[in-house]
């Protein structure tokens, strides 16, 4: 029966206990609607408030409800992907719990999907009810991480999103461990497009995204997906040594056409110009090679086949994983 499952909606939760029933009422109700079998999967992310006992609630009388528990506190896109990896659906639809994401939109987005996109992601046109400074510090951020890497990441869109089954295979295949999940749904590729919506207030309860929060997954972003921060001291030590070799260019200059005196402090000016310029080069190429190390390291497939004609396809990097997907209560 569960092979049935037609779409999944992962929700990671984290202390909702203010929201989580009315977010378990919208979602139901739009799901219902789709008239086609669904699941639940709600993502305890160590919450210590009645968050779980108000889940396990909703599952006594709804099959439909499923619950994972993390041992404790790892964060929301470590819950996405478990929600990820344990999801049955032909469609995975992640959504917050905080109903900032309206559930109606996931409507629009398996349209979408059935139109034959591989993953529909929410774009957000507004911001309501979040602080001045976060918004503006999110808008610089999308704005930053869109200029310093290659891929294609789409500005202003959170997680909320709807991914293929296809896509969701292949994001079982990325064993990073600092996870932007966006990211990392824009880089594995397919057909992509975007709904746009007006991002509501919380609903209620206070943000579980503390500016702590909010700077690493900005650090994730970045250093998953660009080298640029690493081939900065590059960037300074070339601009030294050019410094250093104008000033003293300059200085030969004025010597040679006036009566100009070099004075010493203005020749160790020019030389630790110079100097720095080259330690910070060095330093520079060696975070080249660190940076082609980190991209060793981090494991991911090296491309994703998207069809073959006249061969079978093969899998890399696959690593088998036994889920346990048994009702537990
Ligand atoms: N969340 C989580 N673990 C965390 C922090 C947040 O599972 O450590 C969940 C939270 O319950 C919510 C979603 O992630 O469903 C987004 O969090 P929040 O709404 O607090 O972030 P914001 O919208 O303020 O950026
Ligand atoms: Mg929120």
């Amino acid at each position: 029966m569960n092979a049935d499952i037609r779409y999944s909606i992962v929700i990671p939760v984290y202390n909702e206990e203010a929201v989580i029933d009315q977010t378990y009422q919208r979602l139901k109700q739009v799901m219902d609607s789709t008239r086609e079998p669904y699941e639940l999967i709600f993502v305890n992310d160590g919450s210590c408030d009645h968050t779980t006992a108000l889940i396990k609630g909703f599952r006594n009388k709804d099959d439909a409800v499923k619950l994972i528990s993390f041992s404790r506190n790892f964060g929301h896109q470590i819950a996405i992907t478990a929600g990820m990896d344990y999801a049955l659906g032909a469609a995975v639809v992640v959504i917050d719990a905080d109903l900032q994401d309206p559930p109606e939109l996931i409507l629009d987005m398996i349209a979408k999907w059935k139109e034959g996109y591989y993953v529909v992601y929410a774009k957000r046109t507004k911001r309501k009810g979040e602080t001045f400074f976060k918004k503006q510090t999110a808008r610089l951020f999308y704005r930053i991480l869109k200029a310093s890497t290659d891929i294609e990441i789409p500005t202003d869109t959170g997680d909320f999103r709807l991914l293929d089954r296809r896509v969701c295979e292949e994001m079982k295949r990325l064993p990073e461990k600092n996870r932007y999940v966006r990211g990392l749904v824009s880089w594995v590729g397919f057909r992509q497009t975007a709904v746009e919506y007006e991002r509501d207030e919380r609903l209620a309860g206070e943000t579980k995204y503390p500016l702590k929060k909010m700077i690493k997954l900005s650090l994730d972003g970045l250093t998953s997906f660009s080298f640029k921060p690493l081939k900065m001291a590059n960037y300074a030590g070339v601009g030294l040594i050019f410094f250093g070799f104008i000033y003293l260019a300059v200085m030969l200059f004025l010597k040679i056409t006036t009566a100009y005196v070099i004075s010493g402090w203005n020749l160790v000016i020019a030389m630790q110009l110079v100097l720095t310029g080259i330690l910070l080069t060095m330093m520079g190429i060696i975070g080249e090679y660190i940076g082609r190390i980190y991209d060793e390291a981090r494991d991911r497939p090296l491309y994703i086949v998207s069809e073959c004609y006249g061969m079978m396809r093969k899998e890399r990097n696959v690593k088998k994983v036994v889920y346990d997907v048994k009702k537990s209560s």
